[in-house]
């Protein structure tokens, strides 16, 4: 894993710098958004996106992906320094043409897990060792981990990142996700979009929309202090 290009990129969410790196393991492009000053510093708050081309770029409301990045952009924005690990791992790791094959199975009816599985796969291909590889190249010491998902930060330990705190990702409802607080009320912990589908949690991350209680599988667990 190393950098091989670095450049300022203006963007809707905010001005960044853009890091690419090339990963010889993976053979693939992976960038990190970079707000402020990071190289060397402790308690940089940190997201990690995995690229999904049908809501990231297309809009699809099967996922959260936009939303989640577009939000967690804004969110590094208003902080004094900040990074988006933008993870070339479509599709929950099995790829892009078996994502959409996953959704045509669960068109005829499978859920995710189901899906998956039916394509061989394991529910979660993903691999966050690209993850810790992108932040020592960057010299980073330590993360506040952005992310409603408890389990992620050990995943990051595991690899060797120093994870000195976790930052809710909240979402402001908005048009796009007020289905979210909707369905909640009716129906408990099962999300279905609008047009009848499983709203799909690609981002290892439960979706928490402001003024929405988090899901009931997730243990409630008190924000870091700071
Ligand atoms: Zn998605």
């Amino acid at each position: 894993m190393r950098v091989v290009g670095v450049a300022e990129l203006p963007t809707r969410a905010g001005h960044f710098r853009v890091v690419a790196f090339w990963n010889n393991r993976d053979a693939k492009e992976h960038i990190a958004m970079v707000h402020g000053d990071v190289i060397g510093a402790s308690n940089v708050p940190t997201r990690l996106h995995s690229e999904c081309v049908t809501g990231d770029v297309m809009g699809s409301l099967r996922c959260d992906c936009r939303d989640q990045l577009l939000e967690g952009l804004k969110k590094i924005q208003s902080m004094d320094r900040g990074i988006l690990l933008y993870l070339r791992q479509e599709g929950r790791g099995i790829g892009l043409i078996n994502k959409i094959r996953a959704y045509a199975l669960q068109d005829q009816g499978l859920d995710t897990v189901e899906a998956n599985l039916a394509l061989g796969f394991r529910d979660d291909e993903r691999d966050y060792a690209v993850a810790a590889h992108m932040l020592r190249s960057l010299n980073v010491r330590s993360i506040e981990l952005i992310t409603n998902n408890p389990n992620k930060v050990q995943q990051l330990t595991q690899y060797g990142v120093s994870v000195a705190g976790r930052i809710p990702h909240v979402i402001p409802p908005n048009d796009h996700n007020r289905f979210y607080l909707e369905t909640k009320a009716k129906r408990s912990g099962h999300f279905i979009d609008t047009w009848g589908k499983p709203h799909l949690v690609e981002q290892s991350d439960p979706v928490v929309v402001d003024g929405m209680a988090p899901p009931e599988s997730e243990p409630a667990e008190p924000a870091p202090a700071g």
